[in-house]
């Protein structure tokens, strides 16, 4: 089957082995982040609605567990955009818990819905909650993020602080750092109170690896990551490698479309793919290949690494 709304797994510093389900079909997004790796923001909105349907994206998840794969790590709501807006979110983590029991259920988000109660009940049904908040500086938040409207990092925190308080469940927060953007002494000063308030159970300081939104956005030093790590005292880097189940034996045209599926989504290079995959780099290079000459994939050149990402994937200058 050809998968359209369910991509990888992906190997995830933070989750492990982690099978995607995109809820948006397309680059919808509350923000337009400089850093975007699924390429620049197409439909700028606060609409919740089903852009994608439940019932599509479970019959595709019923189709991949069928295939009698490895089980993932962790079912992983995101995709070409921001989750909440699918407003039949709790519809899919409900049927991604019944055909997964016993598989933790994460939400990847910008947090910027959590201002409405509606959607903080619903994201409240998973068990893994990932919001990211990369400054508490308005205009740097304004800069790096790029929100739809007047939303403000103050009103996103808020929300962030309430749905502490009504969820059970884990929240991991990542903070992304981009050079000359959000980086001040400023912002990790407010971000160190605010997660003093928030506690979440794991707080990951990354800057950006793969190519973004706009060109010329740069990675932070590492000096600068270990100082903000240090500061908010946290554990693991995101860039930790989870294990890895043994390979997986499948047919090169069904890697194809998994290749071409997940680099729909993320720019990747061959290795990461490999170890995401479960397969041999050689299979992985083949698949790549035969994308790149069929037009779906291109390759770019990124920090001396060779990235492939699909051909939609589009850049700012
Ligand atoms: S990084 Fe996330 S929040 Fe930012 S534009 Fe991309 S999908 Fe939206």
């Amino acid at each position: 089957m050809a998968y359209k709304y369910v991509f990888g797994p992906v190997l995830s510093g933070r989750l492990g082995r982690s099978l995607g389900l995109d809820l948006l079909g397309d680059r919808i997004c509350s923000m337009n982040c400089i850093y975007c790796e699924v390429g620049a923001t197409r439909n700028l909105t606060f609409e919740r609605k089903p852009y994608v349907s439940a019932a599509d994206i479970l019959i595709e998840l019923a189709a991949w567990k069928a295939e009698g794969l490895t089980p993932p790590d962790v079912v992983t709501l995101g995709g070409l955009g921001e989750p909440c807006l699918n407003s039949e979110m709790a519809d899919v983590i409900a049927g991604a818990r019944t055909l997964f029991p016993g598989t933790d259920i994460a939400v990847l988000t910008n947090a910027t819905l959590m201002t409405d109660p509606e959607v903080r009940a619903e994201l409240a049904l998973a068990d893994i909650v990932l919001p990211s908040m990369d400054s508490l500086v308005e205009m740097e938040f304004c800069c790096v993020n790029r929100p739809c409207g007047e939303v403000s990092p103050e009103a996103v925190a808020q929300g962030l602080l309430k749905f502490r308080k009504e969820f059970s469940g884990k929240i991991f927060l990542e903070i992304l750092l981009v050079e000359g953007v959000n980086d001040s002494d400023e912002n990790l000063g407010l971000l160190t109170d605010f997660c003093k308030r928030l506690k979440p159970d794991r707080v990951d300081v990354v800057t950006t690896t793969r190519p973004g939104t706009v060109k010329g956005t740069r990675p932070v030093e590492r000096d600068t990551l270990s100082r903000w790590r240090a500061e908010l005292e946290m554990g693991k880097c995101a860039t930790c490698p989870a294990e890895v189940a043994d390979c997986e034996v499948m047919p090169q045209e069904h890697l194809v479309a998994l290749v071409k599926a997940s680099l729909l989504r993320r720019p990747q290079t061959v290795p990461q793919m490999a170890k995401a995959l479960n397969a041999d780099q050689k299979l992985i290079r083949r698949a790549v290949e035969a994308l790149v000459c069929g037009g779906d994939v291109v390759s770019r050149e990124d920090r001396g690494e060779t990235f492939y990402h699909g051909t939609g994937h589009v850049l700012e200058e």
